[in-house]
């Protein structure tokens, strides 16, 4: 119906990834395999999180909803899930994720608008603004630049965005979270 696949795609803009996006996000550690196969959707992890950001997605399977807040690392919902199922859901041993933030071309600085915020909420100053190439008619605009190692993919910068500009999507090649 296409009032649902409207409402799928508004669903997917707030939570910081494309409608045709490849892959939710699922909470930190959490091995996708195994979340679908034995996440018995309890909603543990959810009540757990002391950012509130793990939200019912698709299937009713916890997904990260970036526009909320930022991941503080702090693995409550790993650990509420270890007390009411025992499994293999969530793995500690592994990084937490792979995600990587992505500037899209409604970025206010793309568009010649002075704007830090990003790099404002960033924790850990992985945003620099750089001057972009001299274009004639556009002047020397600034673009946001991301340092992926110092990046964390915590998402602070998702809602700081006021132009829904920042994408959060899992690297490809990630072997906890395959795309
Ligand atoms: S690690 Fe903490 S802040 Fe991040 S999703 Fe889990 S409970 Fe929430
Ligand atoms: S995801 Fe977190 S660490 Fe990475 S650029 Fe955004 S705010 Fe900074």
């Amino acid at each position: 119906m296409a009032g649902d696949g409207l409402d799928r795609a508004r669903r997917s803009f707030l939570r910081g990834r494309p409608a045709a996006g490849p892959a939710p996000i699922h909470p930190p550690w959490s091995r996708p395999d195994s979340l679908t196969a034995l996440c018995t959707r309890c909603g543990a992890c959810a009540d757990a999180c002391a950012e509130a950001i793990l939200i019912p997605g698709d299937g009713g399977y916890p997904e990260v909803d970036f526009t909320r807040g930022e991941c503080i690392f702090c693995g409550a919902c790993a650990d509420a899930c270890a007390e009411v199922y025992a499994g293999p859901i969530f793995d500690r041993t592994a990084a937490p994720w792979s995600l990587r933030p992505t500037i899209a071309p409604s970025c206010l600085a793309v568009q010649r608008v002075v704007c830090r915020s990003c790099q404002d909420a960033c924790p850990e100053g992985a945003i620099r603004f750089q001057p972009a190439p001299f274009q004639v008619g556009m002047g020397g605009a600034a673009h946001a630049r991301i340092d992926e190692a110092a990046c964390t993919g915590c998402g602070a910068c998702v809602a700081a965005c006021p132009a829904g500009a920042v994408i959060l999507t899992h690297q490809s090649g990630s072997p906890a979270h395959a795309d």
